[in-house]
């Protein structure tokens, strides 16, 4: 199909002459009300009747024995990696192709990222290229820890990051980990509402990040989610709430802690969009089904949603032939006001992470060539359903 012939099918869709972005909140339920009560109450800040809310609604929702808000996705990263353990100097085991946040999170650790590649299919990390690596660069020692061969690093995590909401290979990366003695942690930022074998990402590995980010599937303005069992849930919320002593008036604070707090009036946001979700859903569903109906037998590969998985489809994505055809879909739909994007410059790329250690990076290399992301937004005519 040709360009001109794809933007006029998007143009269909979102039904209008003006710029299309590339993912737009919605805001059709009871946001405004939510957000008025916090105001009326005058509790926007910290503490809240909201916050405990969201935090109850999102771990019914995923099936995560406790979830723990967080001011954003970055933040409940960071914190997710402070609960499996990592620390100054470990390893940490991560795909190149993935937002600068996922290695953001590592280096506030004071960990360094190993890049392993994706799987061309989910595009998530890839167990087979995950094992690979790890036979022939670590070993687990007399103590149980896995180590790197060459600097006797630890290696602590693995954070495989689920793309565009489509869940990777969950069984095969949480069996090299348990194998390997490495934590897992997943950065489920982009995939709320997706369910690998029934089960929501973000609670196969030890702790799970979600975002709330303004273009995400739902938002709360800016926010983030904790995913984890009981235990390590209680010292997220401490670790969030600056490490304070529960007391009635007294201020005593027992280690370095952070406010990473999500406050009430983003809280409310957050309850609100969460009771629309899978509305959401089941409009970029469609909205997918539709892409992929008009692509099929075009030189744009759509990318579906895998065997075992419920994609969230947050970002709709086709896989170009050549990184020629990726430039030219980029420039034409982006001059004619429908916005496209490429994918993220790989981090093994970037000069802060250049020097980093990694596995073969074909496949990620090979997508990056490829992939433009198309708008995704709920379209109008499903607000109203
Ligand atoms: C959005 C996103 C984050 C973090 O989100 P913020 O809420 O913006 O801090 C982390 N990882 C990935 C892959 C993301 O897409």
């Amino acid at each position: 199909m040709s360009f001109e012939n794809l933007i006029g099918f998007i143009r269909e869709q979102f039904q209008t002459n003006e710029f299309i972005p590339l993912h737009a909140p919605v805001f059709k339920g009871n946001e405004k009300r939510y957000v008025a009560e916090t105001i009326d109450s005058t509790f926007v800040s910290s503490v809240g009747p909201f916050v405990d809310r969201f935090e109850n609604d999102m771990a019914s929702y995923t099936g995560s024995p406790r979830a723990v808000a967080t001011v954003n996705g970055t933040a409940a990263l960071h914190i997710a990696l402070k609960l499996a353990g990592v620390a100054e100097g470990h390893l940490v085991l991560t795909q190149p192709l993935s937002f600068i946040a996922t290695c953001n999170a590592i280096s506030y650790c004071h960990a360094t990222p190993v890049f392993i590649d994706v799987s061309l299919v989910n595009l998530g990390l890839c167990p087979v290229a995950l094992e690979a690596w790890l036979t022939e660069h670590a070993r687990i020692d007399d103590d149980g820890v896995c180590r790197s061969k060459a600097e006797n690093k630890i290696i602590s995590a693995c954070v495989p990051m689920h793309t565009f909401g489509h869940p990777a290979d969950i069984d095969g990366l949480l069996d090299v980990c348990q194998r390997w003695h490495i934590a897992l942690v997943e950065d489920a930022a982009e995939s709320l509402g997706s369910f690998y074998k029934g089960k929501h990402t973000g609670t196969y590995g030890l702790v799970g990040a979600i975002s709330f980010n303004g273009n995400k599937i739902m938002t709360t303005g800016g926010g983030g989610m904790i995913l984890t069992n009981q235990a390590l849930g209680q010292k997220a919320k401490h670790l969030t709430t600056t490490a304070k002593v529960p007391h009635p008036y007294e201020y005593v604070h027992d280690e370095v802690g952070y406010n990473y707090r999500l406050p009430n009036i983003n809280a409310a946001l957050g309850c609100a969009q969460l009771e629309q979700i899978e509305t959401f859903i089941a409009a970029k569903r469609q909205l997918a089904d539709r892409y992929d109906a008009v692509l099929s037998g075009s030189n744009l590969r759509f990318v579906k949603e895998g065997e075992h998985c419920r994609a969230n489809y947050w970002l709709n994505a086709v896989i170009c032939e050549n990184r020629q055809e990726r430039d030219a879909l980029l420039k034409t739909s982006n001059e004619q006001g429908v916005m496209t994007r490429p994918v993220w410059e790989l981090m093994s790329n970037l000069p802060l992470y250049q020097h980093c250690l990694h596995g073969q990076l074909e496949n990620a290399q090979w997508l990056a060539d490829r992939i433009v992301n198309l708008p995704s937004s709920v379209p109008e005519s499903f607000h109203e359903q």
